[in-house]
């Protein structure tokens, strides 16, 4: 493990991955002073806490390297053309984040990472994954993108193997982390103004097979996933090993008449493929969720993880709020918030799985386009109602290609704006008919995070519903 006794560490953001960072490098000995442009009430009682534990906090300026700084390490939002990291350039000091200051601080025993990453489905398979592992009988945790701080997790060394989601911004500060196995679950546009390109999106998506030892999982069905596995370089036996909706072929995990097998890692040499589980104990059973379910099958056998416990694994999982979430019938309508949808692929995925659709859209676009989503979800769409700051990129692109859709446009960003929206969908709906939360969009234009947003749309239902008595 590395040593940072005595290194003078910059670290960049006062959130929950920073402070961490800071309070796990101060307790190793470092000199620690975290930067944050930002100077609110809320960022100085958490400056207080931090500079009561020895470490230095300077708010107001995110941009200026401190004096004598051996090492930044960043929290995964940062942009990589943030001004501190061209003085840091300048100055010859490496940018890391979190993510590979834990993998640094492994030991020779350290538990191995079985890695995720993907544009969406990463939280929900990292779970399953984990849920799998500990149906084993493995100390195991859910970390990376979610749950106790990755370093908080590596450092306690209680663990025998960890499920770790991997965000693109976490692998893109992350060099030299090397996974058991890894897997990416699809690749689609986003976050494209953090990253600057596809390109670049996608070749920081790719570090994550770097140097894997035993499998690169990848989707058959996403060529582009496929293509990150043979520019990757791994070590020698490391095999590539699709998931796939469809029959299987050797080397690869599918399904057959509604079970989940595996004809990738089969023991018996005299049979072809494995049984791991049936569809329907997959939460829920939809298709991509089967895909995520697949997903994490593969990276648990490639562990070594019994069949059964693969079963037991998945049916002993149930996804986090905000994804594709029922919270009531009213009057015959069915209200599912899928606020976790913030970009065009988990939209698109959400308003593939219902057939009548009114649809609540709208946000943060992070650069996206709409066309494409609109294209393919015309069909199932009932109206829309749209809503926050990029509304009016969606309603070009139903004027463009859905010109029959009615779409109310609220023209609102405020929070109180979700009851309206509830209201106007529930008056564009027929009974049978679902309204959806898939916003398609970040949340931050009106909402703290997606689960405010998730939230907000669940009281204005209730508020509908209320009302209806
Ligand atoms: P992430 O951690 O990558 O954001 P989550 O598991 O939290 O992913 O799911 C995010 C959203 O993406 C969910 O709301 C769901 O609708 C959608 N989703 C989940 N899995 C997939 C998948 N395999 N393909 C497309 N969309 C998905």
């Amino acid at each position: 493990a590395q040593d940072f006794t005595g290194q003078v560490i910059t670290v960049a953001g006062l959130g929950v991955s920073g402070i961490s960072a800071a309070r796990a490098l101060a307790g190793l000995g470092a000199t620690v002073i975290v930067v944050d442009g930002g100077d609110g009430e809320k960022q100085r009682a958490t400056a207080a806490e931090l500079e009561a534990a020895g470490i230095s906090v300077r708010l107001g300026d995110g941009e200026t390297l401190p004096e004598g700084t051996d090492l930044v390490v960043t929290s995964p939002g940062w942009k990589p053309s943030s001004p501190l990291f061209a003085a840091a350039a300048e100055a010859g000091v490496d940018v890391i984040g979190d993510v590979e200051v834990a993998w640094r601080l492994r030991g020779p025993d350290a538990a191995p990472w079985l890695a995720i990453t993907g544009t969406n489905g990463k939280t929900t398979t990292t779970q399953m994954l984990a849920s799998i592992l500990a149906a084993e009988g493995l100390r195991t945790a859910a970390v990376g993108n979610i749950g106790t701080p990755i370093i908080d997790v590596v450092l306690s060394g209680e663990y025998d193997v960890l499920a770790v989601e991997l965000s693109s911004y976490q692998l893109h500060w992350a060099p030299s982390l090397r996974a058991h196995s890894a897997a990416v679950l699809n690749l689609a546009p986003d976050h494209l103004d953090w990253h600057g390109s596809m390109e670049a999106y996608a070749a920081d998506k790719g570090r994550i097979y770097e140097g894997n030892t035993v499998a690169c999982v990848y989707n058959v069905a996403d060529k582009a996933t496929e293509d990150l596995v043979r520019e990757a370089d791994v070590e020698e036996g490391c095999r590539a090993i699709g998931f796939t909706l469809g029959t299987p072929g050797p080397g690869q995990v599918g399904v057959v008449e509604g079970i989940l097998v595996d004809r990738a890692f089969v023991e018996n040499r005299q049979k072809q493929a494995q049984e791991l589980a049936e569809v329907s104990d997959v939460n829920p059973p939809a298709p991509h969720n089967i895909a995520n379910a697949l997903a994490a099958a593969a990276l648990a056998r490639a562990f070594g993880v019994q069949p059964a416990s693969v079963r037991d694994g998945l049916r002993a999982f149930h996804p986090d709020a905000h994804r594709i979430q029922h919270v009531a019938d009213v009057d015959g309508i069915a209200y599912i918030d899928d606020s976790k949808a913030t970009n065009t692929h988990a939209a698109e995925a959400s308003l593939a799985a219902y057939e009548h659709i009114v649809w609540i859209a709208g946000g943060l676009a992070k650069g996206a386009t709409f066309d494409e989503l609109v294209q393919k979800s015309a069909g199932h769409l009932r109206g829309a109602v749209l809503i926050g700051k990029d509304r009016a990129l969606i309603a070009e692109a139903l004027a463009r290609h859905a010109p029959d859709v009615p779409v109310v446009d609220l023209d609102r960003t405020d929070t109180g704006a979700m009851s309206e929206a509830v209201r106007e969908a529930a008056r564009l709906a027929r009974p049978g008919d679902t309204v959806l939360l898939a916003p398609a969009c970040a949340s931050m234009d009106m909402y703290l995070n997606y689960n405010k947003r998730g939230d907000a749309f669940a009281d204005a239902v209730r508020e509908l519903a209320a009302q209806d008595q």
